[in-house]
């Protein structure tokens, strides 16, 4: 039989594993940061409506500038985008895998500040982008001037922050954004997968004039609870999407995925009612653990980043037996954990107290 080690495999990928939290159909899944509610029943009508329409066009290819979806993206966004601001593809990832295609590769770097996101690694890898992690300090918030110097220092081609910062949920003040810009020549990406959540931090979005290296991207995969539908999308000058343009392969936005968003994003304050619950589940989540012992980073998104398991692959796999799913990242005593419905999160946290201190089986 065949091995991936028997293949002519590009250099940079050689003993990389590819993303892969588990996928498995427990009662309880709160490993991946999903809005664990079902989408409302008056947005699966719109979107069937619109879904009904777009296959009867789908012997021809969709619009490859997908401009309605755009438009309505824009709107969504506020902050007077214009629609030749905004990008979109099958995810946030693959916008943020066409950024490095178009402002990485070869010979460039792509620098980020960990524990953070553990695709930035691999989407670097992916288009030969040298990875440059830089370690966060202890409480994993980032200063101005920490950010400055470090890009300073660096000079990266591309440096992306994330904010809410995955897996820790820090929030991402303005003043570090406007600090990270000014520091380096680079393209500054600016992670709002879980800005939603995040009431008390304003969007990086409010920098983006006058920043034409600053790009601001987002997805529809947490909050918005459409992770299935895969649209993640971006805003930043005009320019930058004329680059992006030169490496999306052409009508890389289905015309049903076009559909699905446009309808969705109609509907945007509907399909957000359940982010308020969502920030009540995640802070109750927190103090129960936090009662219980644990050590709870301060979360601005939709999850929590726990400290004080004694063995947390052993919490992870008890708790796995009971149907419950969440996160193990290597961080020494660490998990990840996503606040669910009022009743996933219950059961996460009466389990959670009948394993015992530090998360040790008491038998
Ligand atoms: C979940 C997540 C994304 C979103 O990925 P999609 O491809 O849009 O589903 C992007 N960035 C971070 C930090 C995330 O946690």
């Amino acid at each position: 039989m065949t091995q991936l080690s028997d293949l002519p495999l590009r250099d940079n990928l050689v003993g990389k594993l590819p993303y892969g939290a588990p996928q498995e159909p427990v009662p309880v899944s709160l490993n991946v940061n999903e809005n664990t509610h079902p989408i409302p029943d008056e947005v699966v009508d719109d979107v069937v409506a619109e879904l009904t329409r777009a296959v009867r066009g789908v012997n021809r290819y969709p619009d490859r500038e997908f401009g309605a979806l755009r438009a309505a993206l824009a709107g969504y966004l506020g902050h007077d985008l214009r629609a030749e601001q905004i990008w979109a593809a099958n995810g946030s990832n693959e916008v943020l895998q066409q950024i490095l295609q178009a402002f990485g590769g070869p010979g460039r770097s792509l620098l980020s500040f960990t524990p953070t996101y553990s695709m930035y690694p691999l989407l670097a890898a992916g288009t030969d982008t040298r990875w440059v992690p830089v370690e966060r300090p202890a409480d994993y918030v980032l200063e101005p001037e920490f950010v400055a110097r470090t890009l300073s220092d660096h000079q990266p081609d591309v440096a992306i922050i994330c904010g809410p910062n995955n897996p820790t949920g820090t929030s991402l003040d303005l003043a570090v954004v406007e600090a990270a810009a000014d520091a380096f020549d680079g393209m500054l990406i600016v992670d709002e997968a879980y800005h939603e959540f995040d009431a008390a931090h304003p969007s990086a979005l409010e920098l983006l004039p006058g920043r034409p290296r600053l790009l601001v991207s987002r997805t529809m995969s947490k909050a918005f609870a459409f992770a299935g539908v895969r649209l993640g999308y971006l805003a930043a000058d005009p320019a930058v999407v004329d680059a992006l343009r030169l490496v999306r392969l052409p009508y890389h936005l289905s015309a049903l995925t076009q559909a699905a968003a446009i309808a969705a994003v109609r509907h945007a304050d509907r399909m957000l009612a359940t982010v308020d619950d969502i920030r009540h589940q995640r802070d109750r989540l927190a103090a129960a653990l936090t009662d219980l012992g644990y050590a709870v980073h301060p979360s601005g998104s939709n999850f929590i980043l726990v400290g004080g398991f004694a063995d947390p692959h052993a919490t992870f796999t008890a708790l796995r037996e009971q149907g419950i799913l969440i996160r193990e990242l290597g961080i020494p005593g660490h998990l990840r954990m996503t606040a669910g419905t009022e009743t996933e999160t219950s059961s996460l946290i009466a389990a959670i107290s009948a394993l015992g201190p530090g998360g040790a089986r008491s038998e």
